[in-house]
C-alpha cells in the first residue's frame, strides 16, 4: 500500500494460491504501474485465498460482501479503490459497492471501479486491460515496421485480458496462431478463428476444438515474433525461457517473467513489453470510471478509447525513447520513469513527515 502521488489503486484477486507475500508485490507493482501510466494514484491489492471455480453464485455473493464489510474502514473514494483482478469481475464489484454504500449509508460508486455499467461502471473497462496492451502494438508495429499479417502471435491464459487481446489483435489483421489455460491450448500456424475460440472457452470452459493440441510449455516455445503471457505470475522461469522463441513479449499478466528468466532474455535480446506498462490499459479506464463517478458526467464509449489510445501511446513512447537513448531494457526505463514521478511526489509534499518520525 503506497499512497504517494494519490488513493492507493488495484485489484482483489480471489484464487487458491492468494498469499500476503503475493498480495504486497501486487500492491508494489500497483503503485509503479500507475506512475508509469502517470495516473493519480499509488497502489494497493487486496485478495482472497478461495476457488471460485468450486464456489455457487451465492457463495461468491457472500464471500464479496463479507470480504468488504472486513475492508470497509480501510478503503474509500481518495484512500483505497479496488478494482477487479483474477477470478473477479464487475458482479463482484457490484455487491462490494453496495455493501460499502449500505455501511457508509449512501451510494458511493467511486469507492470501487470495474463495476457493471447499470451501477456506474465505465464503457470500455471490460476490454481495457487487453486493449491498452494492443495499443502498445500497434505502437510497436509501427516503430518496427512490422507488417500484420505476418506477425504471429501466441497468448498464453484464455481470461479476460487473453481473450479480448487475441479478439483486438485478430481484428486488426494480426496472425493469432496458438492460446491456451491453464488445462492445455491450440495452434495453427496458419491463425485461429478467434471468435469460435472465445465461444468455446466460454460455453466448455476450454481451449480446445481447432488446430493442434498443445501445452501451456509448448506454446511458450512456438517460433512466434509476439508471445503474450496474459495468466499469472512467473509462468516464464529459469526452467523454461531457453526455449522461447518470440523476439517480442507483451506482459498482459503481472509478473509473468521471474528476475533471473527476465536477464536470461533480455541477454538474448527479446524485447519485453513490462506488465506495468503492457497491462495499464485496465487501470487507466478504472482512473476513467472513478473520474466519472465523481463528476457524475458519463463518457461516450470513442472518447474512452481515444482517451486510452492516446495516454497507451504517450507513456509507451516515453518508455522506447528512455530505452532507446539509454541502451537499457523496456523494464528498466519503465521503472526508471516511475521512480522518478514518485520522487517529484515526494519531494513535493515536503518534509513535515521526515521530521515527525
Ligand atoms: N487488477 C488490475 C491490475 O492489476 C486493475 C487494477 C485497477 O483497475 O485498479 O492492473
Amino acid at each position: 500500500y503506497a499512497d504517494t502521488r494519490g488513493p492507493a489503486k488495484g485489484g482483489i484477486r480471489f484464487h487458491p494460491d492468494v498469499s500476503r507475500a503475493e498480495v504486497m508485490a501486487l500492491a508494489f507493482w500497483m503503485t509503479i504501474k500507475c506512475a508509469v501510466a502517470n495516473l493519480p494514484y499509488g497502489g494497493g491489492k487486496g485478495g482472497v485465498i478461495c476457488n471460485p471455480k468450486e464456489l455457487s453464485h451465492a457463495e461468491m455473493e457472500r464471500i464479496s460482501r463479507g470480504f468488504m464489510r472486513s475492508i470497509a474502514h480501510v478503503v474509500g473514494i481518495d484512500v483505497d479503490v479496488p478494482a477487479p483482478d483474477v477470478y473477479t469481475n464487475a458482479t463482484v464489484m457490484a455487491w462490494m459497492m453496495e455493501e460499502y454504500s449500505s455501511i457508509v449509508g449512501h451510494r458511493e460508486p467511486g469507492v470501487i471501479t470495474g463495476k457493471p455499467i447499470a451501477l456506474g461502471g465505465s464503457l470500455g473497462r471490460n476490454d481495457a486491460t487487453a486493449r491498452g496492451g494492443f495499443y502498445q502494438i500497434e505502437e510497436l508495429a509501427e516503430i518496427k515496421s512490422l507488417d500484420r499479417a505476418k506477425t504471429t502471435i501466441a497468448i498464453h491464459g484464455f481470461g479476460n485480458a487473453g481473450q479480448y487481446f487475441a479478439h483486438l489483435a485478430a481484428d486488426a489483421g494480426y496472425k493469432v496462431v496458438a492460446a491456451c489455460d491453464s488445462r492445455g491450448g491450440v495452434y495453427d500456424e496458419n491463425g485461429l478463428d478467434v471468435a469460435t475460440l472465445i465461444e468455446t472457452k466460454n460455453s466448455k470452459g476450454r481451449v480446445q476444438g481447432q488446430g493442434k493440441e498443445i501445452s501451456g510449455d509448448d506454446l511458450l516455445h512456438l517460433d512466434v515474433d509476439l508471445l503474450v503471457p496474459a495468466a499469472l505470475e512467473n509462468t516464464i522461469t529459469m526452467d523454461n525461457q531457453e526455449g522461447v522463441k518470440a523476439k517480442y513479449i507483451l506482459e498482459l499478466a503481472n509478473g509473468p517473467l521471474t528476475n533471473d528468466a527476465d536477464d536470461a532474455l533480455a541477454d538474448r535480446g527479446v524485447v519485453a513489453i513490462p506488465d506495468i506498462l503492457a497491462n495499464a490499459g485496465g487501470v487507466t479506464v478504472s482512473y476513467y470510471e472513478w473520474t466519472q463517478n465523481k463528476t457524475g458526467f458519463y463518457w461516450e464509449l470513442e472518447d474512452v478509447h481515444q482517451k486510452l489510445r492516446t495516454k497507451m501511446a504517450k507513456e509507451f513512447r516515453a518508455v522506447w525513447d528512455l530505452g532507446e537513448q539509454k541502451s537499457i531494457t523496456l523494464r528498466t526505463a519503465a521503472y526508471a520513469i516511475a521512480l522518478d514521478r514518485l520522487a517529484e511526489a515526494h519531494e513535493a509534499t515536503g518534509t513535515a513527515d521526515d521530521f515527525a518520525r
